[in-house]
């Protein structure tokens, strides 16, 4: 392990501890933080539902192309892009705050997501274990959460998680957008491949959580034939899914420039089509949503997925009336 060169804007940093490199990591540089805060208020003008975040990391090497949360990598000289993927801050105190702000006779034991920003399990969980901290903060205090994920390190915290909701309501959630690997590869280069996260989600059913899967983002004229979809339904279902929600990409300032690159580079020929489908900015057309809605919902009943009673409350932020990103930001860390 090395100390890193600091970037620029990181100077600014009063509660950088250090940056640091290790051959494991290739590429990734960590700038550890004390945070002040663990608990961020989601503002009610988000029309999210759910009221509170903890984002032990920010930034996330998962690297998704289309990830909506890229441009809130944009402050302290970093940029929405590579940085993003590789310039990851981690709050390594964050339990510690985050239980000593759940003691507060004042906190209201509002459910609390995680994973709505960037990914809790993310590769860097391995290095940091910072969830099995995080997990024991809200149980102890008697916080219901939900976890939504694309990282398989969360196996590891199964068993933390299974005793946990013995004691208050914990909601998994597994991302899994389509199955082709050639589009995966080239989408979310640092993810696990959709089959294992497939494998997640049998681990987290067999482990007697309820799991649901979060279908998106389909990508238009890319992933969102019928075929395609009943196909990746099927799959969910056969894992023990308990339910899945299906929606569409959307292209946020900060998303929509790397997508366009990606779709310049894999499909040029739909350039002018995705145009006119995002004309009207960061979302799709109504009728296109519509029609996704209609397709979907037949698919998912069709596998059984459909049955909202156990379902994390993943949000379809196309309706959110302020974007996550700005929504979820997180101006008391620092
Ligand atoms: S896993 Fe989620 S937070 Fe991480 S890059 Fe992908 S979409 Fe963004």
């Amino acid at each position: 392990m090395v100390d890193a060169v600091a970037l620029p804007g990181l100077d600014r940093l009063h509660n950088l501890v250090h940056s640091v490199r290790t051959p494991e990591f290739a590429g990734i540089t960590f700038h550890e933080v004390l945070a002040k805060s663990a608990l961020n208020k989601v503002p009610k003008a988000a029309g999210l539902p759910f009221n509170w975040t903890v984002n032990p990391y920010r930034g996330c090497s998962h690297g998704c192309v289309y990830c909506f949360a890229r441009n809130t990598h944009t402050y302290l000289d970093l940029d929405a892009g590579d940085d993003f993927d590789r310039q990851i801050i981690v709050k390594i105190n964050v339990g510690d705050v985050l239980a000593r702000e759940l003691r507060r006779p004042s906190w209201s034991h509002e459910s609390v997501a995680l994973g709505t920003n960037t990914d809790p399990y993310q590769r860097a969980e391995g290095r940091y274990r910072l969830m099995p901290g995080v997990i024991a903060a809200l149980t102890g205090s008697g916080t219901p959460f939900s976890i939504l994920t694309k990282g398989t390190t969360a196996r590891r915290d199964l068993p933390l998680l299974t005793v946990a909701s013995k004691a208050v309501p914990v909601s998994m959630g597994v991302s899994i957008a389509l199955i082709d690997e050639r589009i995966h590869t080239a989408l979310e280069p640092g993810t696990p491949t959709p089959r294992a996260r497939l494998d997640l989600v049998r681990a987290i059913v067999q482990a007697g959580l309820p799991c649901q899967v979060l279908v998106a983002p389909i990508l238009p004229m890319i992933t969102d034939s019928d075929g395609q979809i009943d196909a990746l339904l099927g799959l969910i279902a056969d894992a023990g899914a308990t339910g899945a929600t299906v929606f569409a990409l959307h292209l946020r300032p900060g998303a929509r420039e790397w997508f366009m690159q990606y779709l310049g580079k894999h499909h040029p020929e739909l350039i002018d089509s995705y145009a006119k489908l995002y004309q009207n900015g960061s979302y799709v057309t109504r009728s296109y949503a519509a029609d996704l809605a209609r397709r979907s919902s037949v698919l998912l009943r069709k596998h059984g997925l459909d049955r909202k009673e156990s379902m994390l409350r993943i949000p379809d932020t196309s309706t959110a009336a302020v974007p996550p990103h700005l929504a979820l930001n997180e101006p008391s860390l620092f």
